[in-house]
């Protein structure tokens, strides 16, 4: 059975969260009502491309609005329907609460693959959809915030930031109706990087609780686990290149669109990535065996599965063969609500995607209040932590003369500048998360996994709202 042959991405989404909100408190009108999205707006509209009018089909959802804006990010990909775009903004809900992020849920999609159009044209695209979204009131510093996502970057955002900023001269707060903007438009440093990097201190903090890594039945610690991860764009890029050079992780399978890459004394996640870029494949690449049938990778022997690509890859068809103990969810619902509970039969432990994914919105709230602050971080402070940290240094030495360890001097002159800061406070947010993930999780009887978990939490949290404030 192949991925696409499964229940819908919603259907999978939903029936994960009736098995967690029927573990609550929650009044059952408002468990309905959280278990679908309050509206979508579906538009299409012609743009003309090398003379000849061509109609897109692109959607809006909003799942939540219990926080103002309503925050997801925008994909363009062909597999763009209704139905995942809902899915989508259910999770944003779900992901903004777990991280304490105070956004609601959105997601939006344009069906189109971008690789078949020329720069210029995307960019027509891109201003286009961006015009639509704003018409209705998908694209604004206080309702809905856009962001990166399959198919889009950093220029996608700049467009779209400037449509908006030509339609509102006024509003001071402009920069702030989109986030993942390149720096010279208001961007933050670390957002590129940011959902890579909090799958990072996802696992991190997971490898610090030894019951849990115990119930993976792993041993101790990150350093030389052996990784596969599926799909190498920005997330899984990011993800894999840091777990490699830094935690020490052997990265032995990579899987993309074009087949996979093997090898046993771990690959280098750098030069896949910069012949990936060049050749648009991994086929051909010289320092590993290529396999095909590259989703066969998913099933490989190895001790951690991280699918940063595309939903519903393990499904009821593979989930029986995933060998992996522990699998990190970086996409967005890579694992259907069917294969989610054969694995945990098998004892498999999942770091669910609204917790392990959930760096980049939290890297997107930095960026939001920058904007509305007018203010780069660590902008006002820096001089003076620096000059308070030099006097720490001066007192040390001169208490300590030659025994002052140099070793030191690195922790206290880091600088407070934009990326160590957003980067510091990711961090913090990604292991506060999980603390309060596992503390439900190993405190109830009746939740089975950290997904459960996850989800409690987050419908705890925006349930509140609902029941305490709503009208
Ligand atoms: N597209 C990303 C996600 O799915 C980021 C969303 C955002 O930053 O608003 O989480």
């Amino acid at each position: 059975m192949s991925a696409d042959q499964h229940p819908s991405f919603m259907h999978s989404v939903k029936r994960m969260y009736d098995f967690a909100v029927s573990r609550t408190d929650l009044p059952p009108g408002i468990a309905e009502l959280l278990g679908e999205c309050r509206t979508v707006y579906q538009v299409r509209f012609q743009v003309k491309i090398q003379g000849e009018y061509q109609v897109f089909k692109g959607w809006r959802a909003t799942h939540s609005e219990h926080r103002l804006p309503a925050k997801g990010g925008i994909r363009f990909a062909t597999a763009v329907n209704q139905d995942e775009v809902e899915a989508l903004a259910a999770l944003m809900t779900f992901k903004c609460a777990v991280v304490n992020v105070p956004f609601g849920g959105s997601k939006g999609g344009l069906c189109l693959d971008p690789r078949d159009y020329s720069r210029e044209d995307l960019d027509s695209i891109t201003r286009h959809f961006a015009l639509e979204l704003e018409k209705k009131g998908y694209l604004s510093p206080a309702l809905n915030v856009p962001a990166p996502d399959m198919g889009t970057g950093q220029r996608e955002m700049a467009l779209m930031a400037d449509v908006y900023r030509t339609l509102h001269p006024e509003d001071i707060d402009a920069a702030a109706c989109i986030t993942g903007k390149p720096p010279e438009m208001g961007g933050i440093d670390g957002r590129t990087e940011a959902t890579g990097r909090g799958v990072q201190y996802a696992m991190q903090e997971f490898f610090r609780h030894a019951e849990d890594v115990n119930a993976a039945n792993l041993p101790p610690g990150l350093d030389g686990k052996r990784v596969v991860v599926q799909g190498l764009g920005n997330v899984g890029y990011h993800a894999a290149k840091f777990l490699e050079e830094e935690d020490g992780c052997l990265i032995l399978g990579i899987i993309e669109r074009d087949g996979g890459l093997w090898s046993d004394k771990g690959l280098n996640v750098e030069s896949v990535f910069a012949y990936l870029q060049e050749n648009g494949g991994v086929k051909g690449y010289p320092d590993a065996e290529y396999v095909a049938d590259g989703t066969s990778l998913l099933e490989a022997d190895c001790d951690i599965l991280v699918p940063a690509a595309l939903e519903s890859q393990i499904h009821e068809g593979n989930a029986e063969k995933i060998n992996a103990n522990l699998i990190v969810e970086a996409a967005n619902g890579p694992v259907t609500a069917e294969a989610d509970e054969i694995l945990r039969k098998r004892g498999k432990i999942i770091i669910p995607d609204m917790y392990a994914n959930a760096g980049g919105v939290t890297v997107s709230y930095f960026e939001w209040t920058k904007n509305l602050a007018h203010m780069r971080f660590g902008k006002m402070g820096r001089r003076f932590l620096q000059s308070r940290a030099d006097s720490a240094i001066d007192a040390l030495k001169q208490a300590l003369g030659d025994k002052f360890p140099e070793k030191m001097r690195e922790g206290f002159v880091k600088e407070a500048d934009e990326l160590n800061l957003v980067r510091s406070g990711l961090e913090d947010t990604m292991c506060e998360a999980y603390q309060e993930i596992r503390e439900i999780w190993h405190s109830r009887d009746d939740v089975p996994d950290l997904r459960t978990a996850a989800y409690i939490l987050a419908i705890g949290r925006v349930g509140h709202y609902y029941t305490e404030y709503a009208l």
